[in-house]
């Protein structure tokens, strides 16, 4: 029996809806052919545009379109010159992380044969990580309200037993279907400074409590510095990284880097009750209203979104089609030529890539 799933969809800013279309087709296009499930989608308005037109930038009626949905997928957001009167950036990805606690930032770092990257990987190596990052506190908690004086300033790094658990399961639950999948060794790293903070001693106990749960799995820790020398020495050597938020927040812009920048990474916010799935670029103002833009990491950002219902649902065809979307997306990056924009290095514009990849869907 089918199953319809209720998708808040936030169109976002600058190249934003330019490649939330096409993006939608294609799940459109997936669900379509599928027996067992199916969408109805949802438009959510938000963003600096709706912002600079009504003064709201993420509206009650939105807020409640995405509580009530399966799931949220939104667009890159934002516009720079679209301010609140305090000079801080529209962004209602953030209220939305903090309405619905969604305190696993999950960003896949995957470089599969042939796929762009600054790095000279050796011979028959692949780098297929995935790093979690602790979303809601660590040190994002003073965030806006931090205490600064004429000869001093401070910010609060905190970290909660309860968030620690929550995310620390969510890590190795997700290693353990990696594992069954076949796409990972079931191996979980803790990344924190426990040698010099005790907040991250605290962090590396709760840690090790859920790993004994885990006898299956693998688990060991890394400190982040060391984290980042080895993120470029020898990335193929991890599976699943957790860490803290600010931790992650500067290595998952490492990981992207290994990508070759942002065009590929796409990015999920898991809580225990919903989600949000977005590209981890930004809403691009300079190439918007062009046709020009990049949509994979908007489209990879979809496959994860098939994932996480398909698992939370216990329907293995959505995952069988979120692992398919994904390979299309790296096919088609593989093969070069006339599916690639320009920041991949090709001509093609933003329709004419996500044509691509459905050519490859059903052709390849
Ligand atoms: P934010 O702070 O909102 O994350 P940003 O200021 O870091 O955004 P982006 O909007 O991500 O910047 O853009 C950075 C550069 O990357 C710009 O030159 C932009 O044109 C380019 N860019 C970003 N996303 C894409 C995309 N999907 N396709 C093509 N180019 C992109």
């Amino acid at each position: 029996m089918s199953h319809t799933f209720q998708i808040a969809v936030f169109h976002g800013d600058g190249i934003g809806p330019e490649i939330m279309g096409p993006t939608l087709d294609i799940v459109k296009e997936l669900a379509g052919s599928s027996d067992a499930y199916g969408f109805r989608f949802i438009d959510a308005p938000a963003g600096a545009q709706h912002y600079a037109k009504t003064g709201i930038a993420l509206p009650d009626d939105s807020l409640k379109i995405a509580g009530e949905a399966d799931a949220i997928l939104l667009s890159a957001m934002g516009l720079p010159d679209v301010r609140y009167a305090d000079g801080t950036e529209i962004s209602p990805q953030i209220d939305l992380r903090k309405a619905f606690n969604l305190f696993a930032g999950v960003r896949p770092v995957r470089v599969a044969p042939r796929l762009p990257t600054p790095l000279a990987l050796p011979e028959g190596r692949d780098i297929d990580l995935l790093l979690i990052r602790e979303s809601t506190e660590g040190l994002f908690h003073t965030q806006g309200s931090g205490e600064v004086t004429e000869d001093w300033a401070q910010e609060t790094l905190r970290i909660t037993r309860e968030t620690s658990e929550h995310l620390f399961r969510f890590a190795f639950d997700l290693a353990a279907d990696r594992k069954a999948a076949g796409d990972g060794p079931g191996r979980v790293t803790c990344v924190d400074k426990a040698n010099v903070f005790r907040a991250f001693a605290f962090f590396r106990a709760i840690f090790d409590a859920e790993a004994a749960r885990h006898p299956d799995l693998a688990a060991d820790h890394a400190y982040v510095d060391a984290m980042a020398l080895w993120m470029v020495q020898k990335p193929w050597e991890f599976d699943v990284l957790v860490t803290e938020n600010m931790f992650g927040d500067i290595l998952s812009d490492l990981g992207a880097g290994l990508m070759g920048g942002l065009g590929l990474a796409p990015s999920a916010d898991i809580g225990l009750n919903q989600a949000v799935f977005q590209p981890c670029h930004g809403s691009a103002p300079d190439i918007a209203g062009q046709g020009v833009a990049n949509p994979f990491a908007m489209i990879l950002s979809a496959a994860m979104m098939l994932d996480w219902l398909g698992g939370k649902h216990g329907i293995d065809a959505m995952r069988v089609d979120g692992r398919r979307l994904r390979a299309a997306v790296y096919d088609v990056v593989a093969r070069g030529g006339s599916g690639l924009t320009r920041d991949l290095g090709g001509q093609a514009g933003t329709r004419a890539a996500a044509e691509a990849v459905l050519a490859e869907l059903v052709d390849g």
